[in-house]
């Protein structure tokens, strides 16, 4: 749905140049939900701005549902946009318009007739779970009645993309998790593609299937959140699962990161170890996480003792995923 190929960003300020992305390629699947991560001046708003063309790429190519974005006259970009919906940090809502007047605004500018424009709007409404604020102002409302606000003009012209920008960084954690519950139901229900740009891990962990991570301009890992998380030296997995700093082992002992996906994180794994090898397993640390709505487990262990290349590959049948270190 989306294909970015060595993209280049330079801006001139001052009479210097600034590279705020270098050589970026990356692809987004129809559907998926694929979330961009990086410090604070990674270039992650200038990448989310050059798919729209909010920014024009120096260097490079941005397709959208098949189509070279970059190279489209003005008349093009203005109905190729209408595909692309985006959503801000600040909501940038029209604090003189009712909410309803807000979500309408993008089908006045498309020429939408009035009767069908207030049903799209009914409809909207419902869809972010706001049909009792048609009338409110923006100001009467919370940060996350605001952002939901956000997202329904950000449908109203049916996009198949969507680009969220920071769009629950001004939220507090539940809030934060309401709105990307959201987001996820709506991925799910109409089949929408996201992109988003964020600074929190927490984001990535709550919604993601895909992740990149920028970094100073360039993309620095790009995976399957879960593929990223199964290598424990991956910065994703370095994130949600630090790999905990183990004392000393004992003499011929291997440590071994076991990483666990769904119904497994729930299996005695350790148990049927020890009763089907020669071995003896210390438990170093270890931690289970909901990610992307499945648990996950990171057991990191000391193993000894006759079998254990036997139990490792044992481990490996059973699927799990397990790096020595
Ligand atoms: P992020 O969204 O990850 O914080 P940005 O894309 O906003 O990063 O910025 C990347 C780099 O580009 C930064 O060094 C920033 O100062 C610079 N930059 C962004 N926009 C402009 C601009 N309009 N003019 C000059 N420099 C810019």
């Amino acid at each position: 749905m989306i294909s970015i190929s060595n993209l280049s960003k330079q801006y001139t300020h001052n009479g210097q140049t600034i590279g705020a992305l270098n050589d970026v390629t990356l692809t987004v699947g129809a559907g998926e939900i694929f979330g961009v991560v990086g410090p604070s001046g990674a270039g992650k708003s200038t990448l989310i701005r050059c798919v729209n063309l909010l920014e024009q790429p120096t260097y490079g190519s941005v397709k959208v549902a098949g189509q070279e974005m970059t190279s489209l006259t003005s008349l093009e970009l203005r109905q190729a946009r209408k595909k692309i919906g985006m959503i801000f940090q600040h909501f940038n809502l029209l604090t003189s318009r009712t909410v309803a007047g807000n979500i309408a605004f993008p089908l006045e500018v498309a020429g939408m007739a009035k009767v069908e424009r207030n049903d799209r709007v009914k409809d909207l409404l419902k869809l972010v779970g706001l049909a009792d604020k048609a009338e409110a102002y923006p100001a009467q409302l919370s940060g996350g009645q605001k952002q939901r606000v956000g997202i329904a003009r950000a449908l109203a012209t049916q996009p198949q993309v969507l680009l969220s920008d920071e769009a629950t960084s001004a939220l507090d954690p539940q809030n934060t998790t309401a709105i990307l519950t959201l987001l996820k139901d709506l991925n799910r229900q109409l089949g929408l593609t996201i992109l988003l740009i964020t600074h929190e891990m927490e984001v990535i962990k709550q919604v993601c299937d895909h992740v990149a991570v920028l970094q100073a301009g360039r993309i620095i890992e790009q995976g399957r959140v879960y593929d990223l998380i199964a290598k424990p030296g991956s910065h994703i997995s370095q994130a949600l699962f630090p790999v905990v700093d183990v004392p000393p082992l004992s003499s011929g002992a291997r440590c071994v990161s076991i990483t666990f996906f769904g119904q497994a994180a729930d299996q005695p794994v350790l148990a049927g170890l020890v009763r089907n090898f020669d071995i003896t397993i210390n438990i170093l640390a270890g931690s289970i996480q909901t990610i992307t709505g499945q648990r996950v487990g990171r057991l990191q262990v000391e193993m000894t003792g006759a079998q254990v290349e036997q139990a490792l590959a044992y481990l490996t049948e059973l699927g799990l995923y397990v790096e020595v270190q």
